[in-house]
């Protein structure tokens, strides 16, 4: 596998969709998604300066983070169980899959054990898909008002999996969706919420969703090449 070639090209599309939208390079980073793959792959990405990994399992990406030790950013980026987060609230870099108080509680409750601070984007279901985890779009000023309170959970933003299209074009309405409410919600500048990084896009949408105003991307397949799934696997 090509892994830096992959990057190399991922990287271009990356810079070329910036200058599309008028946008700096340094406004997006380049998330790159290693769930499933070994921690050579991931290395082989961070000595071409990637500094960010996302991983989707909480036990999969401790078993990474001993492996590979060099200070790296590791993005929580799936759906996150409560009786999961004390083995990673002082571990990752930022949970990007926030949806209830009751997760967002436990989150603060671990912090507090660990004396850190967590810093949490709050997952929207922009498509309203029933399948999705994220909270409806509607929900989302509520729900951020909430968490907000909890002193050791940091609200920076909104992270959404937009409904998977055929054609990226499809998803551009989703992501400006997810603008709007970014820049509503940062409007209200609630106490504690900073309202800094718009995680969206993929492989199949990364484009677009910079297009759009992602200060996040998550990319897997076109850096790692296709994952192959056990059957307990999604
Ligand atoms: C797997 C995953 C990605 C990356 O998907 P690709 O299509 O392989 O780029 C991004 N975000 C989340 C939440 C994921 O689970």
């Amino acid at each position: 596998m090509m892994l830096k070639e992959n990057l190399a090209a991922v990287e271009q599309r990356v810079e070329a969709a910036c200058r599309r939208a008028g946008r700096k390079r340094e406004e997006v980073t380049l998330i790159a998604v290693s769930k499933t793959k070994p921690a050579e792959m991931i290395r082989e990405i961070m000595d071409c300066g990637v500094k960010d990994f996302g991983e989707n399992k909480v036990q999969e990406m401790c078993g990474k983070m001993e492996e590979i030790t060099e200070p790296l950013h590791w993005h929580l980026i799936g759906h996150l169980q409560r009786n999961k987060v004390k083995y990673i609230v002082n571990k990752a870099y930022m949970i990007h899959s926030v949806d209830s108080v009751r997760l967002a509680q436990e989150i603060q409750k671990e912090a507090v054990k660990h004396g850190v601070t967590c810093s949490v984007l709050i997952e929207i279901n922009i498509g309203g898909e029933e399948t999705k985890n994220g909270i409806p779009k509607e929900e989302a000023m509520d729900l951020i008002r909430e968490v907000s309170k909890f002193p050791n959970v940091k609200v920076k933003g909104l992270m959404t999996i937009a409904p998977p299209v055929e054609d990226p074009e499809d998803a551009r309405g989703y992501f400006q969706e997810m603008k709007a409410l970014f820049e509503a919600v940062k409007a209200e500048r609630i106490p504690g919420v900073e309202m800094e990084e718009l995680s969206m896009g993929m492989t199949g949408d990364f484009e677009v969703a910079i297009e759009e105003g992602a200060t996040m991307v998550r990319v897997g397949t076109a850096i790692f090449g296709a994952r192959q799934y056990g059957t307990a696997e999604q």
